[in-house]
């Protein structure tokens, strides 16, 4: 007997795949608009910016706002003018004809026009023990794991806003936040530079990348090599945390969209994709800015493209 289930068909105007800043501003705008847009969340509801501590940059909250808090803001606001959230996922897409298919664990649909917002994943170091260690020691997000290094060591490797931030997040609980960099310069930007500087607890190790972690059931230390003398070292720890940067969440589209280098879909300014009514916003399509307001911006632009399609194709 067959046990595979046919999944119902539902039409939609529009579907929004993602439910980070860029997702739920499309949402909000294309509520706003009447088009009744159904949000497909994804694995990381409200994205990203949900698991930072405290989001210093988003316009309107002087004292900043926890990224959950905010993740929680767009999704009531885009609610209350009758956009659907789904908790589900696409997993896969035709847009060979319209109304293009889009197929999630729950649903297979039919619609007219789709935004993009599927953002991107942390980036892994690809070291050995990195994999097996992952959930013992070894982490890519300081806010969900933090608590569990009270007064532990840690590492933190990148030298980017993300592994800065994220460290100073860290000096919390840890009794010492120790730095990584393959470089011996920043790439953060100048406050946070600053704060880490200043910050006691905060020490840095440069010219230098992680080629081992090692340990059985925990993370024990991590071997370090010098990227000037080539010299190696094993350096005790008990946690290691990555921020590396991101990889675009964009192997469905594969095939059926244009791609930039590194796996970001390519767009317009118009945030088209290179498919009629199919647009893209947020980090999927972004490898410069990556920011809240940059993301919900585009997010909001690509919802009133979408309008004036839709607008169009039902004419
Ligand atoms: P990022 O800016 O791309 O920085 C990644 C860092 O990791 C760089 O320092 C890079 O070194 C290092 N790196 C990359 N691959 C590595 C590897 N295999 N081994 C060791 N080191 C490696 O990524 P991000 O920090 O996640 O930031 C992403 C974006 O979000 C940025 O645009 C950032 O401004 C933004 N952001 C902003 C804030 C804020 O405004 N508060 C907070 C977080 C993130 P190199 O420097 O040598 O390339």
């Amino acid at each position: 007997m067959d046990e595979k289930k046919e999944k119902p068909i539902e039409k939609q105007e529009i579907i929004i795949l993602g439910s980070g800043p860029a997702g739920l501003s499309a949402a909000l705008y294309a509520a706003r608009a009447g088009l009744d847009p159904l949000v497909l969340t994804g694995m990381m509801l409200h994205g990203q910016a949900s698991t930072t501590s405290v989001i210093e940059n988003y316009p309107g909250f002087p004292e900043g706002i926890d990224g959950s808090e905010l993740g929680q803001l767009f999704q009531t606001q885009a609610e209350r003018f009758g956009a659907q959230i789904e908790i589900d996922q696409a997993i896969s897409i035709d847009l060979h004809q319209q109304p293009y298919l889009v197929e999630s664990y729950g649903k297979t649909y039919e619609t007219k026009s789709i935004i993009i917002t599927t953002g991107a994943t942390p980036r892994k170091l690809g070291v050995p023990g990195e994999k097996e260690l992952t959930g013992k020691g070894v982490s890519y997000c300081g806010t969900c794991d933090g608590w569990f290094f009270r007064e532990k060591d840690i590492v933190v490797v990148g030298g980017g806003d993300s592994a800065l931030e994220e460290g100073l997040f860290l000096t919390r609980f840890a009794n010492s936040v120790t730095i990584i960099h393959r470089r011996n310069e920043l790439r953060a930007g100048t406050i946070l530079q600053e704060r880490a500087f200043a910050n006691p607890k905060i020490k840095f190790i440069w010219d230098s990348v992680v080629t081992e972690i090692i340990g059985d059931d925990a993370v024990q230390s991590v071997r370090l090599k010098n990227t000037k003398t080539g010299d190696e070292e094993n350096h005790q720890i008990d946690g290691v945390f990555i921020f590396i940067g991101h990889d675009p969440n964009s192997e469905i589209f594969e095939g059926q969209l244009d791609f930039e280098a590194g796996g970001y879909l390519k767009i317009n300014k118009l945030m088209e994709t290179s498919i009629p009514g199919v647009y893209a916003a947020g980090e999927i399509a972004d490898p410069d800015y990556r920011q809240v307001i940059t993301s919900a911006g585009m997010g909001a632009a690509a919802a009133i493209q979408a309008t004036r399609y839709l607008e169009y194709l039902n004419s």
